[in-house]
């Protein structure tokens, strides 16, 4: 940091150290005047104005001007490293909130500290397979847009606000109470302390600056989302009055549910039947996954509530790599109806069973189903 270059604050706006935050002001308002860029012919015009705005910022706040008369121009986050050019967007709000339509401003936006405009919510329903994988979702919507007519000033095309006549453009009215020598500055309530008024508002817009538009975006969605999960767009929100800035779009998610499959976080959860033959016997089988179909290996003795681990079959976790598995509940299901052959073969069966038999798999049954479902 080069602070030993920097002009002193003060005289940069040619006050002394004692000025109050009016002359300071006053001081300010000349000097920009003097040396906007659009208006001075100088050079050094630019670098000036930036040097007036600098010391201005510093000067006019009462704690940052506190700091700087103990610490100078290395004080904790003064305005050493203050840049009203940084980001486009300051060098405009500066010229606009002292210059106005009147001075020569051309009638674009001219609001001391635009609004900003209000927040959306849209509620985007995806499938389950959508909200798995990704996906882009065309949505449409209505929101207040800057008016095309008067380009968000609010004053009818060919006509410029003008000065606000009451507070003569400052934004505020000082009244001064007679016997305690104190001045009361409230918010000039002709201009809502924008310093300027509209003599002949923009029929379109009514004056507001701002007209109900459709809107047509495409809205990326990543892989991994969940319903109660909301994107934000930033600036898809709606304009704020008389060019304001746009608030942001929240885009809210209602995820479907599958017909087959079960979501839990980033696992899949898929209840797999099975007849008793399978089951006794094993079997490859073919599973569906959320990828297409997978063959899987099912042991002989496979009981109910037994699971298997599909590694990678799950959903993506949201922007990182890898996803969660599938997980496979196996069910095992009992014919409830038999043909003759069957009802011959499931007797000559149950002549081989030992009846000692019965309980010895049934005992981790629950667990397994909690285990699957992670509970
Ligand atoms: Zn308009
Ligand atoms: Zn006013």
């Amino acid at each position: 940091m080069t602070t030993g270059a920097k002009r002193d604050y003060y005289e940069v706006l040619g006050v002394s150290r004692g000025a109050s935050p009016d002359e300071i002001k006053k001081a300010f308002r000349r000097l920009a005047r003097q040396y906007h860029p659009d208006v001075s012919k100088e050079d050094s015009a630019e670098s000036k104005f930036k040097e007036i705005n600098e010391a201005y910022e510093v000067l006019s706040d009462e704690q940052k001007r506190a700091m700087y008369d103990r610490f100078g121009h290395s004080a904790p986050g003064g305005g050493a490293g203050y840049d009203p050019f940084a980001g486009g967007d300051a060098f405009s709000t500066i010229f606009d909130a002292f210059f106005g339509g009147a001075a020569g401003g051309g009638g674009q936006r001219s609001q001391r500290g635009p609004q900003r405009g209000a927040d959306l919510r849209y509620n985007l329903r995806l499938s389950f397979e959508e909200a798995v994988f990704g996906c882009e979702k065309e949505i449409e919507f209505r929101r207040l847009e800057g008016c095309p007519s008067c380009k968000g000033s609010g004053a009818e095309p060919g006509t410029d606000p003008v000065r606000c006549p009451k507070c003569g453009g400052s934004g505020e009215v000082r009244q001064r109470a007679p016997l305690f020598n104190m001045v009361t500055v409230t918010t000039c309530d002709s201009c809502g302390g924008s310093g300027y008024v509209i003599p002949i508002p923009c029929r379109e817009c009514r004056g507001e600056g701002r007209v109900r538009q459709g809107r047509h975006i495409t809205v990326k969605v990543p892989a991994g989302v969940d319903s109660n999960q909301q994107i934000r767009i930033s600036g898809e929100g709606e304009a704020g009055p008389r060019g304001g800035l746009f608030g942001n779009l929240y885009v809210a998610l209602d995820v479907q549910p599958h017909p087959l499959f079960l979501r839990d976080g980033n696992d899949i959860i898929l209840e797999l039947k099975m007849n008793v033959a399978q089951a006794a016997l094993g079997e490859e089988i073919e599973v569906p996954t959320i990828d297409g179909t997978e063959r899987l290996r099912i042991p002989a003795g496979t009981q109910t509530g037994q699971t298997f681990k599909l590694r990678g079959k799950g959903v993506p976790f949201l922007r990182q790599n890898g996803r969660g598995d599938q997980i496979v509940v196996s069910r095992v299901v009992v014919p409830s109806k038999l043909s003759e052959q069957q009802r011959k073969l499931f007797h000559e069966l149950a002549r081989t069973f030992d009846p000692e038999d019965q309980h010895d798999h049934d005992d981790g049954f629950l667990g397994r189903i909690k285990d699957a479902l992670g509970l």
